[in-house]
């Protein structure tokens, strides 16, 4: 196989000389390495692998440049490979200009010169922005594929696990890819049992269910032990977060998590917000992240599996899966965050998944590349959907019921939307109607104001309506508020009956719930504060009073 390109820019000879050699003494196994002083000959060298259909995983370059400035040269060479990640090498009195790089080209990283010792400034960034751009290639001829129809609800449901389990796959559609009908002949496969999983050992299965597919990629679906110290439902932020303290503590440590790990902050396209990522990073990028370091303490996830019931018996938690297999804890961490609400739209549910899509932006803005795609809500969720998708489709329009998005989101997204050209808001607005045969084709849209409806081609909704905790499985076994949220620590004392539930001498620890060792953290908890830094602060913490609680028992 061809290594991939890294590339260096800098017009200084000894600066261009010393970060070549040390990027080579590093990464040449890897990597190649090209360096050359001069911007306009680097960009000619992207053109030229590009036609020769290398692969560029990373550009470093200088910023003042006599020739360009290294932002301007960093945005030509992002246009020919998307894909690349960008390190602008400034001195200290070009931080401003790196930080505006941060929004304008989306510089992945600013390094300042010196980067002595590189095993301290420059290796750590480099392993971190390559062990991303890894994971997310997929070279044209190896790898999982899906082969199916781009507007199918099933093809759609394989291509969401794989991206949430950070598999990798090519994404081959039926109806625009001649090269589909070689695998459809060989495994034997006719148009109506797509779709087609074609794994990397060349073997295929046909619609295959979830659990079976898991298994053929090595996903563990039954646990090891017959009991765990701690058992985890949900692999989001609060989850993945409790499970690294868990086994991180020396706990022995299980995850369960019924679709793809990450949860709603892996549908996210862009995250800004969290603490230690300037440039911002992708749900996707924080949950391999987050994978990997629960995986190396030792924690075992199962993946899909869906908790369905939790029995107390003899002092011991039990918790039945939907398979019917079960296992046992002795304490419980509930990170089961919430789900997205329904549009309730007559027949849209006909669409789910082909062009009605809730929450799916990062998997499905590929295929809206130059359509005019649809998004319902204003809320920040929205907001970073229409500006990932923005890249990709022709138009972006945001239907939100008030008159304007300003007091629906956070600042900095209501601007960056009001700077996109191709994002409309259309205020006041609703989904009347859909229409299709199969596929979602037309949606009719509502001035909640004037009453006039217009009718209006569209391949793909996004919605993004709000969420609610889907915790009815949970029955009465731990006490909730009036919309299902699990009620923990001084809320349980507030209850009038908090004597009748409540029977040990201590008061319950902050995350736990009315029943002693069942703790509940992240968005599923009552009164917590939705997001991902607060989600990952209860999950760490709530092993903390896991650890007091097993202790005391
Ligand atoms: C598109 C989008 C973008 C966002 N962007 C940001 C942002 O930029 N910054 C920010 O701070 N916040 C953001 N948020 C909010 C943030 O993602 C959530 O607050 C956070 O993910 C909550 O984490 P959690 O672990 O509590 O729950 P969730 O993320 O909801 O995870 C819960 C997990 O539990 C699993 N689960 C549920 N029931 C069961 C069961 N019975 N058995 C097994 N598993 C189960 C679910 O499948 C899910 O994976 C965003 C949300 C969305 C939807």
């Amino acid at each position: 196989m061809k290594l991939p390109f890294i590339v260096v820019v800098d017009d200084d000879e000894h600066v261009l000389r010393a970060i070549q050699r040390d990027i080579r003494n590093e990464f040449r196994d890897d990597y190649r390495v090209s360096a050359t002083e001069s911007a306009g000959e680097a960009l000619e060298l992207i053109k030229e692998l590009k036609l020769k259909n290398e692969t560029v995983a990373l550009f470093v370059s200088d910023q003042r440049m006599p020739e360009m400035e290294g932002v301007v040269f960093l945005e030509k060479a992002k246009a020919i490979y998307p894909e690349a990640k960008m390190i602008l090498l400034t001195a200290y009195s070009d931080i401003e200009a790196a930080i505006r790089a941060i929004n304008t080209v989306k510089l992945d990283h600013y390094l300042l010169k010196p980067w002595n010792p590189p095993e301290e400034k420059l290796y750590p960034v480099m392993n971190d922005l390559l062990d991303e751009w890894q994971s997310l290639y997929k070279p044209d001829h190896e790898g999982t594929r899906i082969i199916g129809f781009q507007w199918s609800p099933k093809s759609h449901r394989l291509k969401e696990f794989l991206s949430g389990n950070l598999i990798p796959y090519v994404w081959m559609d039926v109806e625009s890819n001649a090269d589909t009908e070689k695998y459809l002949v060989s495994a034997g496969v006719t148009r109506e049992s797509l779709p087609l999983v074609v794994l990397n050992d060349g073997t295929w299965m046909a619609d295959p269910a979830l659990p079976d597919l898991a298994l053929r990629i090595g996903l563990r679906q039954t646990a090891t032990q017959a009991m765990y110290d701690v058992v985890i439902i949900g692999a989001g932020p609060a989850g993945l977060a409790a499970s690294v303290y868990g086994s991180c503590e020396g706990l022995k440590t299980l995850l369960i998590e019924r679709s793809n790990p990450g949860g709603q902050a892996g549908s996210s396209s862009r995250i800004e917000n969290y603490l230690g990522f300037p440039t911002g990073l992708s749900g996707a990028e924080l949950t391999r992240r987050a994978m990997a370091q629960t995986l190396r303490f030792g924690t075992e996830i199962l993946t899909p599996k869906e908790v369905k019931r939790i029995r107390l018996q003899d002092g011991y938690k039990i918790l039945e899966m939907s398979d019917g297999s079960e296992v046992h804890g002795k304490t419980i961490v509930i990170a089961t965050g919430v789900e997205y609400m329904k549009l309730q739209v007559p027949g849209l549910d006909n669409f789910t998944g082909a062009g009605v899509y809730y929450g799916s932006a990062s998997v499905e803005a590929h295929a809206c590349k130059d359509q005019v795609v649809y998004i319902v809500g204003g809320g920040n969720s929205a907001c970073q959907a229409a500006m990932y998708i923005s890249k990709f489709a022709k138009e972006v329009n945001m239907l939100i019921r008030r008159d304007t998005i300003k007091s629906l989101a956070a600042n900095y997204l209501v601007e960056n939307i009001s700077k996109t050209p191709n994002i409309r808001v259309l205020p006041n607005t609703e989904v009347a109607s859909v229409e299709g045969n199969g596929v979602l084709e037309k949606i009719t849209l509502k001035n909640s104001k004037t009453g006039e409806e217009t009718t209006v081609p569209a391949k793909a909704l996004f919605i993004y309506i709000g969420a609610r905790p889907g915790t009815s499985w949970l029955d009465d076994i731990v006490l909730k508020d009036a919309k299902g949220f699990i009620k923990t620590g001084s809320d349980l004392m507030k209850e009038k009956l908090f004597g009748t539930f409540w029977k040990l001498e201590r008061e319950p620890f902050m995350p736990e719930t009315s029943v002693p060792g069942i703790f509940a953290s992240g968005d599923v908890r009552s009164t917590a504060l939705a997001g991902i830094s607060s989600a990952v602060g209860e999950g760490s913490m709530a092993i903390r009073f896991v650890r007091k609680y097993l202790e005391s028992v």
